[in-house]
Formats: structure tokens, sequence, C-alpha cells
């Protein structure tokens, strides 16, 4: 997808700090992190939101799911962590390309639910 910032993140054309690839998913560290440990974990597929997710394409979803284990095992996050999805403005989504927040390294204490 032409303009997108992490299409041209998995693509290797914008810098960043890879943590895992496999065939269907690319994972990098935020650049603003908001906990020790802070991972985007992205479909290679571009998808703008978890509201175009569907029966094609929900594979990559639990691609993503299956990354986010083993990224977690292999950074050492054993006591849990926390995955966000924002989506849309009012998710307050800011890059229009479907990626979960893995956030972990303490004890996280703001929760909404
Ligand atoms: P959103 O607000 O869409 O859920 O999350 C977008 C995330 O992308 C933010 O946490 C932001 O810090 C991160 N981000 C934005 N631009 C870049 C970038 O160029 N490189 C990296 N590594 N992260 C970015
Ligand atoms: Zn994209």
């Amino acid at each position: 997808m032409d303009n997108c910032l992490f299409c041209k993140i998995i693509a290797g054309e914008i810098p960043s700090t890879k943590v895992y690839e496999d065939d269907d998913v690319f994972a990098f560290r935020d650049i603003n992190p908001q906990a020790p440990v802070h991972i985007l974990v992205v479909p290679k597929q571009h998808i703008c939101c978890a509201r175009a997710v569907n029966a094609e394409n929900s594979a990559c979803v639990a691609k993503c799911f299956e990354a986010i284990a083993k990224i977690a095992k292999a950074e050492g996050l054993d006591n849990g962590y926390r995955v966000i999805n924002n989506c849309g403005e009012d998710g307050g989504q800011t890059v229009m390309h479907l990626h979960f927040h893995l956030l972990g390294g303490l004890k996280l204490s703001e929760k909404m639910v």
C-alpha cells in the first residue's frame, strides 16, 4: 500500500528495530515506548484497522497472536503482558495499518476494562 508507514517499515524502506519476522507477521519496537517492552506486531498484509478484518483476512490476526506468544516468551514477559489494538478515530489509532501493541516489563496500572 503506497504511503503506509508500516508497509514501508515491513519493506525495509524505513528503518526499525525488528524483533520478529515470519511469512505473515513483522514486529518491531515502538519509537515512543510506553513500557519497558513496547512492541508493535503487524500483519504483513495491509489491513487498515480492526474494522476491516473479515473471513478472508482474519487468519493474519491469528498469526499475529501466535507471534505475540513467541515474542513475549523471548522478551521474558513470563509474568504477563497486555495487548492493545486501537481502532479508528475514537479508538485513538494514528497509523492506519492494523497493529497490536505488546506492552510489558512492569506491572501495568492504567486499565479501562
Ligand atoms: P496507534 O496510535 O495507531 O495505535 O499506534 C501507532 C504507534 O506507532 C504509536 O505507538 C507510535 O509511537 C508508533 N510509531 C509511529 N511512527 C513510528 C515509526 O516511524 N517507527 C516506530 N518504530 N514506531 C512508530
Ligand atoms: Zn500498510
